[in-house]
């Protein structure tokens, strides 16, 4: 059984995986600490994500711009005039919302669930002979409720589209009658909110309002020329880079999902004018598989194409995982023709072109870009991997365990190494030789402490793929039992073969 986004957030705080940020004054709203456990998990998907782009790529090369961007870069990527959500309150409720998450998550999500529920109630009668598409297909009562979800989000992106934010708060109150979702419908007018925090230079940055940047991509854009002139790259090419982000989110929930503060794993692609969309076609699909590698299932990811498409962009999808809370946006691969460095260029009056020496010619290149969030991937992988399981216990019957299924490579411990018992000396001293002679190879813990079956099932509860026990047999042939997290299957193996069996297993 697959855990709820509940028992996610209690799980990461039991075990050491994340925090709520200032913990001891309340927390911060939708700002989260990564603890011993969850660190090193984050560290292992920017790893991973950082060897497959820039270690295996002879044309990609890694970034590490600053936060603190000149005020201009943003006048010039257009954040300053256009990085706006639209916000609305409830008058009554005081309740605040993205006036197209109202839309798309309240109202849909409640037709939506109209829809499982006739699903639910159909696949019952019918038993063996329902068929689900066919049921949608002529079903009228969710033929009715799928064309009037179609239709709100189609009108409230003409309204989106044309800046028309009174037609937007028309269809908000149309709606609201049709299916409530606060009681009343007494609301504000539709504001254009700015998504990016400021802060003041001061000294000798004079009074400039320096932005804290709400992406990373802009880093990479603005080090075009320093890049192109001191790596040797030839287009196409890639200039990778992790960093974090802010962005001021009017409704941040969904714990790790939305936040103010968030890390961003980001490739910017440099090609030649007009190779962009084969570009485009490529990145998504080597992306898609970067990530089944990652997280098994045909089904757990989706392609969902944007029609509306951002101002710089001629093509764009994203990659969706189904979290707890159903499928939402893991990763953004976008067509961003020349718009940023054009606009870059035309600001700061410096060439930010390419001289292509078989065309023969200096232009403008094209980008295409593959962005994905640290934290959207970390909750996507805890949300995979977190299960509670039978398993038979130590005499034979069945009980359950909380496991973390993971990829070995992601694990946050690869091996914990366990003395059978604690108050034995030549086996505490035994096992502590053993981890001093893996330590160096990957990351293990040891632990003393608790009956082996306790320590067995902790490990399982923080993903631990192999636990290496020294038992009296040890001091007397130097092997271990070593037992898998998911088989649970223990083999007897000499000492001097653990290393290449952990390390096999947790390569990727
Ligand atoms: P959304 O529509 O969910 O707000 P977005 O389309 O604004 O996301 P992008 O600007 O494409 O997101 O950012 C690229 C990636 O950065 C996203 O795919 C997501 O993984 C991550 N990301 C964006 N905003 C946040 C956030 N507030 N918290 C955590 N991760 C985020």
């Amino acid at each position: 059984k697959k855990f709820g986004l509940q028992e996610i957030v209690a799980h990461c705080k039991e075990y050491g995986f994340v925090y709520p940020s200032s913990d001891i004054y309340g927390g911060l709203n939708a700002v989260y600490d990564y603890g011993p456990y969850g660190s090193q998990l984050r560290q292992n998907i920017k790893d991973y994500w950082w060897r497959a782009m820039v270690q295996a790529h002879e044309n990609i090369v890694g970034l590490d711009a600053s936060i603190f961007m000149h005020p201009q870069t943003w006048v010039a990527s257009g954040h300053v005039d256009a990085f706006n959500d639209p916000m609305i309150d409830n008058k009554d409720s005081k309740k605040r919302y993205r006036a197209d998450h109202l839309i798309e998550e309240i109202y849909a999500g409640k037709l939506e669930n109209k829809i499982a529920k006739e699903i639910r109630k159909a696949a019952k009668r019918f038993g063996d002979a329902f068929d689900e598409q066919e049921f949608r297909a002529t079903n009228p009562r969710v033929l009715k409720y799928q064309g009037q979800i179609d239709s709100a989000i189609e009108r409230m992106n003409v309204f989106l589209n044309a800046e028309d934010l009174a037609g937007f708060k028309g269809l908000i109150e149309e709606l609201e009658i049709k299916c409530p979702v606060s009681g009343t419908g007494n609301w504000t007018d539709i504001r254009q909110f700015n998504l990016m925090f400021s802060t003041q230079g001061g000294g000798s940055l004079g009074d400039n309002n320096l932005y804290l940047r709400p992406e990373t991509a802009q880093g990479i854009f603005v080090n075009f020329n320093n890049v192109l002139n001191s790596s040797r790259q030839k287009l196409p090419f890639g200039i990778a880079q992790i960093g974090k982000a802010f962005r001021n989110e009017i409704v941040a929930r969904q714990f790790v999902f939305r936040m103010r503060e968030f890390e961003q794993m980001e490739m910017q692609y440099f090609v030649r004018p007009g190779k962009e969309l084969e570009a485009y076609e490529y990145w998504k699909e080597k992306r898609l598989r970067w990530h089944q590698a990652i997280i098994g299932g045909e089904n757990a990811h989706r392609f969902h194409n944007h029609e509306k498409l951002a101002h710089y962009a001629n093509a764009a999808a994203d990659i969706e995982f189904e979290y707890a809370f159903g499928f939402r946006e893991l990763e953004g691969i976008h067509s961003r023709t020349d718009f940023d460095l054009k606009a870059h260029q035309e600001l700061s009056g410096k060439k930010l072109q390419y001289f292509d020496p078989e065309l023969k010619e200096s232009y403008v290149p094209y980008v295409v870009e593959t962005s994905v969030g640290c934290d959207r991937m970390f909750l996507a992988v805890l949300s995979d991997a977190l299960q509670e399981d039978i398993v038979p216990d130590a005499d034979g019957k069945e009980s359950s365990r909380t496991v973390m299924k993971l990829h070995p490579a992601l694990a946050p411990v690869k091996c914990a190494i366990l003395p059978l018992l604690k108050n034995k000396e030549a086996l505490t001293s035994k096992a502590r030789e053993v981890f001093d002679r893996l330590k160096y190879s990957f990351q293990c813990q040891y632990d003393e402490k608790d009956a082996i079956g306790r320590r067995y099932r902790r490990q399982d509860a923080i993903g631990t793929p192999y636990c290496v026990t020294i038992d009296f047999d040890t001091l007397e042939d130097n092997t271990v039992t070593i037992r898998d997290r998911d088989s649970l299957e223990q083999k007897r193996v000499s000492i001097d073969e653990v290393e290449r069996i952990i390390s096999e297993k947790v390569d990727v």
